[in-house]
Formats: structure tokens, C-alpha cells, sequence
């Protein structure tokens, strides 16, 4: 999701990501109880074993609304609730998440780059450059299906790219999750934390988008159904997307992502700061009647009640974010509203202005 300051045409980019795999480990302890030998080599090796799985990265579980209602102060991966081939990475600001993700973004779907091979270091500034971006603006959220991810992270090796620690960071958590694999059904979709340009309300709205990007990869019904709402569209109500999509910078030579994209726009972004009428140059009438064929004939599942569900009220807790930290006021003192993996923390703070 692309989100432009100032820009009444601001997109959020979202990405897609892979299914999840079961990560703790305990069919290797398991087997290793078998025999005398196994147990000898679990004491020889268990040093070793306990340091791997203390790597592991943690992953838990959280609804759409737990994630609003919450603000990483350090990156944060959980299965999505109603659909745990959906894994959401909740990164602390929009640096991190751009330096984890935006040579994915532009191997996977950025205009004017190659799709083929991996851009290196040089390569990748430039293209952010030339695309008016930043590091931190090149994507608001990211949304990547596994496959996609797996074949960015085979290229890059076989080709030899450096991939700095973020992205070394995201190729374990594939691993760990096992979707380095083939045939894994799985998406990753993220988000960052509320703080400069990015609102605690945007950040619901970025969230709202990616979801539906992360159930157009899992659920093959929804994503057949997205095609033929493309496919019934008049030509000039798909340049019209296009157009727009063109614009934020996807590559409109993608069909895919295009029709992809616009159920992501269209039904998911209610937000005029991201998406509106004029942004496709139609009225707000056609706009909803597009709105409304495409809800009334939508396949029943999870995402369903999100199409027209509004987005919670954005938490008084976390008003501007001016670091990686939500801050809440409470009296004459600011306090930073932390999301640990333990749960929330609050931690009073004195050098804010
Ligand atoms: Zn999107």
C-alpha cells in the first residue's frame, strides 16, 4: 500500500505473503529419546539445540481489532486469527519495514524495474529514487504470497545479491515457517507503527487493505471471484483502475496485481486519503455501484463482514507517534504505550517534547 503525503490520490501499497508452518520443533526431541544413542547425542548436541530454538523467531496470534488496538515497539509476527496461512509482520516504523521489504516490492510488482532478477544495493536506490520515494515511502504496507517470496529469496541467492540483515531477518522467518518450500498456500501482509506521516487511523486503514490482499492469496474462491469482477468490468473501467494504479506506482503490465489491487481499493480502503472517486476519475455514485455489485455477489467467508464493516475507532492511547513509541498523555506526563510480545507496557519517558 503507497500512501503519498499531501497527495489527495495517496495509495496504500499492500503486499502478499505465504502460509504458515508450525514451528516448534518437538518431533526432533522426540525421536532423539528412542534409542541410547539418540540420548547421548541429545546431551552431546543439547547446548546447541536449546541455542537454535532459542532463535526461533516467536509467532502468536492476533485478530484484526488486537492489532489496531495495539503499536509494535519492535517487530511483531502473528498468524492472523481467522486465517492462519496469513502471517502479519507489525514493524516498528516505516524504515524498517521498507528496509525488510522494498527489494521484494520492486522484484515482485514495482514499475520500471526488472521482475527477473534481484536488484543489489546501487540498483535498488536508484530505483526508489526515481520513483519520487524513500526507503520509508516506497510502500506503506506490503503484501507478498509465499511463493513470490521464495522465488525472490532462491534469485537473490543464485545470483549472489547481499541482502542486508532485515531481509536475512525475513528469509529465517520463511524458513522457520517452512514457505522456502514449493506449493505452500500462504501470504505475508504488513504493517508499520503509528508515527510521523502514518496516523494510528491510516494505520487501521493500511491493515484493512492488506487483509484482503492476504485472502485474495489463501482462498482460491476469492481470488476466482476477484478475476471475474475484472473480467466483467467494461474496458474503460479497467484502464480507469489501471490508470490509477499506474500512477502509485504498481506495474500496470501485471494483470494480476491489477485486478488484485482494485478489490483491495475499491471494497477495503474507505479512506479518500488512500482512494477515492475522483482518483479514477468517476463519480462517488458509480464508484458505489461498483461497491455494491461487487459486495453483493462476494463468496461468503471470513473477509466478507469486512467489506462493509466499518474500522474500529482509532485508539485514544496512541495518539502521534513521534518515534518507533506510542506516547499517551496522562496528566502533565507522556508515557510510551508499548506493544511487547508480552502484551502492552508502559514506560514513562522524559524525553519527549
Ligand atoms: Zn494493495
Amino acid at each position: 500500500m503507497e500512501e503519498r503525503p499531501g497527495n489527495e490520490d495517496d495509495t496504500v501499497v499492500i503486499r502478499r505473503m505465504p502460509a504458515a508452518v508450525p514451528v516448534v520443533r518437538r518431533s526432533f526431541l522426540s525421536a532423539g529419546l528412542g534409542s541410547a544413542a539418540a540420548l547421548l547425542l541429545a546431551a552431546g548436541f543439547g547446548a546447541f539445540w536449546w541455542q537454535r530454538r532459542a532463535k526461533l523467531i516467536p509467532i502468536g496470534i492476533a485478530t484484526e481489532a488486537k492489532i489496531d488496538q495495539t503499536q509494535p515497539c519492535e517487530t511483531i509476527v502473528t498468524y492472523l486469527a481467522p486465517d492462519k496461512s496469513v502471517v502479519v509482520i507489525d514493524f516498528p516504523s516505516l524504515l524498517s519495514q521498507g528496509l525488510t521489504l522494498d527489494r521484494v516490492a520492486a522484484f515482485v510488482e514495482k514499475a520500471d524495474v526488472p521482475h527477473n532478477r534481484v536488484l543489489d544495493d546501487a540498483a535498488l536506490r536508484a530505483a526508489i529514487a526515481a520513483s519520487g520515494d524513500t526507503i520509508s515511502s516506497y510502500y506503506y504496507g506490503h503484501d507478498y504470497r509465499a511463493a513470490d517470496l521464495a522465488r525472490f529469496f532462491a534469485l537473490a541467492q543464485s545470483e549472489k545479491i547481499v541482502l542486508n540483515p532485515q531481509e536475512l531477518w525475513l528469509k529465517q522467518l520463511l524458513h522457520q515457517l517452512g514457505w522456502l518450500q514449493a506449493g505452500v498456500n500462504g501470504a505475508i501482509i504488513t504493517l508499520p507503527a503509528a508515527g510521523g506521516v502514518v496516523s494510528p487511523e491510516m494505520r487501521e486503514v493500511i491493515l484493512r487493505h492488506e487483509i484482503s490482499h492476504g485472502a485474495f492469496y489463501t482462498v482460491p474462491k476469492y481470488r476466482h471471484y476477484t478475476e471475474q469482477f475484472w473480467a466483467s468490468l467494461t474496458p474503460a473501467d479497467r484502464a480507469a483502475f489501471t490508470g490509477f494504479l499506474g500512477r502509485q506506482g504498481y506495474d500496470t503490465s501485471l494483470t494480476e496485481l491489477m485486478l488484485n489491487e482494485t478489490q483491495a481499493y475499491l471494497i477495503f480502503t474507505r479512506d479518500p486519503r488512500f482512494f477515492n472517486a475522483a482518483a479514477i476519475g468517476k463519480t462517488e455514485a458509480e464508484v458505489n455501484q461498483l461497491r455494491q455489485g461487487f459486495i453483493a455477489n462476494m463468496p461468503d467467508f471470513w473477509l466478507t463482514p469486512l467489506a462493509t464493516e466499518p474500522l474500529p475507532p482509532a485508539p485514544q492511547s496512541m495518539p502521534a507517534c513521534p518515534a518507533e513509541q506510542a506516547i499517551l498523555a496522562v496528566g502533565r506526563k507522556r508515557l510510551c504505550l508499548c506493544y511487547h510480545r508480552g502484551g502492552m507496557a508502559l514506560t514513562e519517558r522524559s524525553t519527549i517534547s
